[in-house]
């Protein structure tokens, strides 16, 4: 068994598509389902808000 959380931070917290890992150097992804702004922290993805 592997460890889940490998691919559970990739979920979108908001409809729970599989993200495409951020580009390098960057820290937010945009998720294709959703349209939700999504960075990958230490605490694991959250969703940040339209500015
Ligand atoms: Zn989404």
């Amino acid at each position: 068994m592997g460890d889940p959380a490998c691919w559970l931070d990739q979920l979108c917290p908001e409809c729970s598509a599989m993200l495409e890992p951020p580009a390098e150097g960057a820290t937010t992804v945009q998720c294709w389902r959703c349209k939700a702004t999504v960075r990958f922290g230490d605490e694991g993805p959250e969703v940040l808000p339209d500015s």
